[in-house]
């Protein structure tokens, strides 16, 4: 197995009333461990099985003959990377190195809060919202479908899942307030400030 589907970092019921222990059934146990299976399945045999991840990632990129195994790779590594981003009792200003960071580079956390959230109401369809290190600089961005800050020389710090199956069972079409729960209740910023060193 290269790339394994690691349990959640919370208990399943940890996250409610925010994300139902039915949504993380669903998103982890069924999505999650399907982009793992599959990857593993595309993998066997083949000369990347040897390399890391994360250099699977950047080595499938852009490739199209490679798109079956870079959506999955990806998609496992981001869900791996979406879960670590998120605690019960998490959210609202962060405290530590990133909130001045935000400070220094983004105008401050409420101007945080209004690019994140514009990031993930105008990603069209699937993708990610993303707090990434680009050139040394905090950057907010969004990728569609699998792709991932990765592929783009970028230091992924935070991730926002906007597929609609992150966000469905409990949400139903309400992105926005998906987004906002999140940013309110969920973020670890702890785990932000340990992907910052
Ligand atoms: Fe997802």
């Amino acid at each position: 197995m290269i790339v394994t589907l690691p349990d959640l970092p919370f208990a399943k019921e940890a996250l409610e009333p925010h994300i139902s222990a039915k949504t993380l059934d669903f998103h982890h146990g069924k999505h999650h461990k399907a982009y793992v299976d599959n990857a593993n399945k595309l993998l066997e045999g083949s000369e990347l099985a040897k390399e890391s991840v994360e250099t699977i990632i950047e080595k499938t990129a852009g490739d199209p003959s490679k798109a079956g195994v870079f959506n999955n790779v990806a998609q496992a590594w981001n869900h791996s990377f979406y879960w670590k981003c998120m605690k019960p009792g998490g959210g609202g200003a962060p405290t530590g190195p990133i909130a001045q960071k935000i400070d220094a580079d983004l105008g401050g956390y409420q101007k945080f809060v209004e690019e994140l959230k514009n990031a993930g109401m105008t990603q069209f369809g699937s993708g990610w919202a993303w707090l990434v290190l680009h050139n040394g600089k905090l950057q907010i961005t969004k990728t569609a479908n699998a792709d991932t800050p990765l592929a783009h020389g970028m230091i992924p710090l935070l991730t926002v899942d906007v597929w609609e199956h992150a966000y469905y069972l409990d949400y139903q079409n309400r992105r926005p307030d998906y987004l906002a729960t999140f940013i309110e209740h969920l973020i670890n910023w702890d785990f932000v400030n340990s992907c910052l060193k």
